[in-house]
């Protein structure tokens, strides 16, 4: 029985590694590619090269940036005094979409996550320390996923926090349990921010 050409197999799997693309959506897709003017493809390779090589994480909050500051920290406008810390970059869009929130980030990159392997030392809490002691804010908002890992992150870090002198609170409750931020909409995520409690 005949099949695809090896170089198409390859697009069909290497499409099959990205979330939601199913067997049948990889070969559509690669199908679409194939047969479309080259400027479509094209467009697709630059883009996704160009993102590789230019997006950095930035080197204060750790959100994406071209360059050494995303363009939430090279703000003037931004209020530096109250401090929101996620666990990935994407919460940081969820936030700015919501609307609610003027002030900066800390992208951790992760959760606390003892049987998964991720301990203290895998997210970016040394960088969050150093940041606190030269910058100083008032607030920080813990704004991480209403789940055990969350909740366990949470609880790791606000002694810390609070001991920069920071007032250090948590998003209200609103949020799914059980669920991260990506799974809030921007109305839930504005009460969330609104009603938060001290930590
Ligand atoms: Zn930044």
């Amino acid at each position: 029985m005949a099949d695809y050409p090896p170089a198409f197999q390859e697009l069909i799997a290497a499409l099959r590694q990205l979330p939601s693309v199913g067997p049948r959506s990889a070969e559509r897709l690669a199908l679409y590619l194939l047969e479309s003017p080259p400027v479509v493809s094209q467009r697709l390779a630059t883009a996704i090269a160009d993102c590789r090589q230019r997006i950095v994480p930035c080197e204060r909050c750790g959100f994406y940036a071209e360059g050494p500051l995303c363009t939430i920290c090279s703000d003037d406008k931004r209020d530096r005094q109250v401090w929101c810390v996620v666990e990935q970059p994407s919460d940081v869009l969820k936030l700015e979409k919501s609307g609610s929130f003027r002030g900066l980030y800390h992208v951790l990159g992760g959760r606390l996550s003892p049987l998964d392997g991720v301990g203290p030392e895998q997210l970016r809490i040394g960088s969050l320390q150093a940041r606190l002691e030269a910058e100083k804010p008032a607030e920080i908002i813990l704004a991480l996923g209403a789940d055990v890992e969350g909740e366990t992150t949470a609880l790791y870090l606000a002694p810390i926090l609070k001991s920069s002198g920071a007032r250090v609170t948590r998003l209200a409750t609103g949020l799914p349990a059980g669920g991260g931020l990506e799974f809030a909409d921007s109305v839930t995520l504005g009460y969330a921010l609104s009603g938060r409690r001290e930590l």
